[in-house]
């Protein structure tokens, strides 16, 4: 006897794949800018701008992947309610994505979140539910997709498996192809944030898969759980709500994959919103602050290169536009409201370039 799914479905599903994959189709790749250096420095550094997905930020691939893993999963179906824990961009991907195939979506998110964010997030059609901690948005989530039978997407558990890590167009291979012409088209370095671990997961696991001698460097807020989690494995790891947005956790994200990084670098706040503005002086590319905490962390590496007298190239990415931040790390009332000043790691980043050593 042969007993048949009720959850038939499988045309408005196939219909939904090819909508994303034909989205995916009429959109270009993300440029690879070259950062120009001073002369004679023999380090190449490559920013792969992120901020001009459709939808503003590297979170639009995860959205994609998450849609798509749901899909083929048979966790979405024809009129389900779509549900996400965020801090706030991962909600603008999918609120756009959700649009797309005609499903409602609801965003769980801190009550702190910017309001640019909340209005994107609208103007897809999405709804925003708050909470007043941000340790809730999890267990909220879930209720609200157990209350209107929806799928909650999880982000933090499904972002490093939900993306093809041994290549089919991710953000590793698109690196690699987009160097192949360079100088030293395999980097020394790769040098990534982490908030739910995703894209430090699939360009670790592609360094291993494709045997690249490239090492992945993770730079991690202050407060965040991720550095002494990854530092020792055996004690449990807490940290404190992230004041770099997109980056840091309070607890160890299960899609943090902590084997495959080879260095960790704390990285102050205050020098993260430092580095960011120190590019937009250096190139005039206007990126948010978890693109700082990578450059922090990329000057560092580039500075240790040098020292040992090694050439090479390092790359990171510009995860999202500074303007988005227009109401916050831009404004240096907000700033000193919170007790941060840029002003000395500013300092720094001038010497490291006026003399190519680290000061200190
Ligand atoms: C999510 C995010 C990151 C980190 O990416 P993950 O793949 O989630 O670790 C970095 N910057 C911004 C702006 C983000 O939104």
């Amino acid at each position: 006897m042969i007993t048949y799914s009720a959850s038939a479905g499988r045309v408005w599903t196939a219909d939904a794949v090819r909508r994303i994959e034909a989205e995916n189709r009429r959109s270009a790749d993300t440029h690879l800018f070259a950062v120009p250096l001073p002369p004679g420095w023999q380090v190449s550094v490559y920013l792969k701008d992120e901020s001009t997905h459709r939808t503003g930020s590297l979170k639009h691939r995860l959205a994609r992947s998450l849609f798509l893993f749901g899909l083929v999963n048979g966790w979405i179906t024809e009129g389900t309610t779509i549900v996400e824990a965020s801090s706030g961009s991962t909600a603008v991907s999918e609120a756009y994505f959700a649009q797309l195939l005609g499903l409602p979506f609801i965003a769980v998110m801190p009550r702190t979140t910017s309001s640019e964010k909340i209005a994107l997030i609208q103007q897809y059609g999405g709804t925003c539910f708050f909470v007043d901690d941000a340790g809730q948005v999890y267990a909220e989530a879930e209720r609200i997709a157990r209350e209107t039978g929806g799928h909650y997407l999880d982000q933090f558990t499904y972002a490093e498996r939900a993306t093809d890590w041994r290549g089919n167009n991710n953000i590793a291979e698109s690196i690699f192809g987009q160097l192949a012409l360079e100088e030293h088209p395999i980097p020394e370095w790769i040098v990534v944030g982490a908030g739910t671990g995703g894209t430090s997961a699939t360009i670790g696991r592609y360094l291993r898969y494709n045997c690249h001698s490239t090492r992945l460097a993770v730079v991690d807020p202050e407060n965040s759980a991720f550095f002494p989690a990854w530092a020792d494995p055996s004690a449990p790891a807490t940290g404190r709500a992230s004041r770099i947005e997109g980056i840091g956790r309070p607890r160890q994200e299960p899609s943090f994959v902590p084997g495959v990084i080879d260095a960790m670098i704390q990285v102050p706040d205050s020098a993260s919103v430092a580095a960011a503005r120190h590019l937009k002086r250096l190139t005039g590319l206007h990126a948010g602050p978890s693109t700082g905490t990578n450059l922090w962390g990329v000057w560092q590496l580039a500075a240790a290169l040098r020292a040992e007298g090694r050439a090479g190239s390092i790359v990171s990415l510009m995860c999202d536009s500074g303007d988005r931040y227009a109401g916050s790390y831009e404004d240096d009332a907000w700033l000193r409201g919170r007790g941060l000043d840029p002003e000395p790691f500013e300092a720094v980043l001038e010497e490291f370039f006026a003399t190519g050593r680290w000061p200190g």
